[in-house]
């Protein structure tokens, strides 16, 4: 049994020669952990974040502007303000969409994670480098977390170390440890393997190219099952795509769409890829006092593989969760964090589903998918949806006529 409420405002405790007790251990610094950390410091609560730092995120970087809104980020985080998203088909065909009324941020992940860790540092988290390596049991039942610590000299061997926590969140990303060590079903999820390279902006940008478009290419040649895309990240861009299909080279793709962009020259400054979950995971509590959160709870956004909002919402929920798990002691306040979660956006999740599902299995209907987002209707409603994380209730007829143009296009009755 955890202990109760009272206990919750103390700092962590140590006896002499016995480890360190914290409220919660958060297990992973990236948007999601680094949330979760931040809103139960600020709650007063004692909180160790343990992050294995030295690697970059591989990630597009693209944010709505509700992240920016619900989640305080400053201006200066933002290197790059998108204005338009370009949808283009297999035939070329090219479809801009204007952000009217804002603005998609970007931002670099080095930078962005960095802040978000140190945020929660300053309301009060306890910041540990170390990698997670295996949850144990103290004998009175509190969870105890090992990691390995950084080798104190280059060469040297890394230290190992430990602390319990009366609960823990794991945050820890795609194919987390902790979600594997605790979470039944974890190992089951399946993935889209992404990857992209990071290129200096050439002094002489290619011709059409716009540091305020995002381009987004649905292309068999770039991804037989997801989407290229083209990133402006100020001084840097992102280029890159993914696929579920194992066999197929996410390298080749990337080269031949710089080659298509006259990008193909730019500077490399970094290859680098890294998998996506493709659905949110069936359980993501141990009953007991572990809970995981973001992509390690498996919330990227199908068709878009958005995640960053997602984890950061869902860590939010997941500190929220764990909160009241420690206030009231019953462990069921930790399903509370998937229930609402799934509440919020699972019905977006089902829909993008279904649309990468059949708009993204082949090169014909790609070309058709691209036709339709001409459609101002379209257009009004997904950018709405995208930029505030909201279904548009207040546009029926909006929707009868989408639904009725998606009914065109699927049986093949309207013009491409
Ligand atoms: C190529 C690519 C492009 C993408 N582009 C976009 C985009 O443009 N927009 C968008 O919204 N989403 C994008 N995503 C998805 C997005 O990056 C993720 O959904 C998001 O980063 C999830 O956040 P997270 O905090 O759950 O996990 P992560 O960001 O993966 O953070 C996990 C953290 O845990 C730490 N960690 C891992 N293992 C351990 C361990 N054993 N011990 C200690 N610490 C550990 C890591 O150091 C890391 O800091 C992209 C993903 C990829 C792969």
């Amino acid at each position: 049994m955890n202990e109760p409420a009272n206990t919750l405002t103390q700092p962590p405790v140590a006896a002499p020669g016995a480890q360190t007790t914290y409220d919660v251990i958060v297990v992973g610094g990236g948007p999601s952990g680094a949330t979760a950390a931040h809103d139960l410091a600020r709650q007063g609560l004692s909180v160790l974040l343990l992050d294995r730092a030295g690697r970059i995120k591989p990630c597009g970087g693209a944010i709505p502007p509700r992240l920016i809104k619900d989640f305080e980020i400053p201006d200066h985080l933002l290197v790059a303000k998108i204005r338009c998203a370009r949808m283009v088909a297999p035939s070329e065909q090219r479809v801009d969409i204007p952000i009217e009324g804002g603005f998609v941020g970007m931002v670099d992940r080095d930078v962005f994670d960095e802040f978000l860790r140190a945020r929660a540092a300053s309301a009060g988290a306890v910041r540990q480098t170390g990698t997670f390596e295996k949850l144990g049991r103290d004998a009175d039942g509190v969870s105890v977390v090992h990691y390995a610590t950084r080798p104190a000299h280059p060469g040297g061997e890394p230290g190992l170390a430990s602390a319990r926590g009366r609960c823990v969140i794991g945050a820890d990303g795609a194919r987390s440890e902790v979600a594997r060590q605790a979470v039944p079903g974890a190992e089951k999820t399946r993935y889209v393997f992404a990857y992209h390279e990071i290129v200096g902006r050439p002094e002489q940008p290619p011709p059409g190219y716009d540091g305020t478009r995002c381009d987004v290419v649905y292309d068999g040649r770039y991804s037989p099952d997801f989407y290229g895309w083209v990133f402006p990240h100020g001084s840097t861009l992102s280029i890159g795509t993914g696929s579920a299909d194992k066999g197929f080279s996410l390298r080749n793709a990337t080269a031949a769409l710089r080659a298509a962009c006259g990008l193909q020259d730019a500077p490399t400054l970094r290859r680098e890829g890294a998998p996506i979950p493709l659905k949110p995971l069936p359980r993501w509590d141990n009953g007991r006092d572990v809970l995981v959160c973001g992509d390690a709870a498996g919330v990227v956004a199908p068709a878009s593989g958005e995640g960053i909002y997602y984890a950061m919402a869902c860590g939010r929920m997941a500190g929220e969760a764990a909160l009241q798990f420690l206030r009231s002691g019953r462990p069921e306040a930790l399903a509370q964090a998937r229930k609402r979660f799934l509440k919020a956006h699972g019905k977006v999740f089902w829909v993008l589903g279904l649309m990468q599902r059949f708009w993204y299995s082949s090169d014909k209907r790609r070309e058709r998918f691209v036709a339709i987002c001409r459609d101002r209707d379209v257009q009004q409603l997904t950018f709405e949806a995208y930029m505030n994380k909201e279904l548009v209730r207040r546009k029926p007829m909006a929707h009868v006529r989408i639904f009725f143009k998606d009914m065109a296009h699927l049986l093949g009755l309207a013009r491409v």
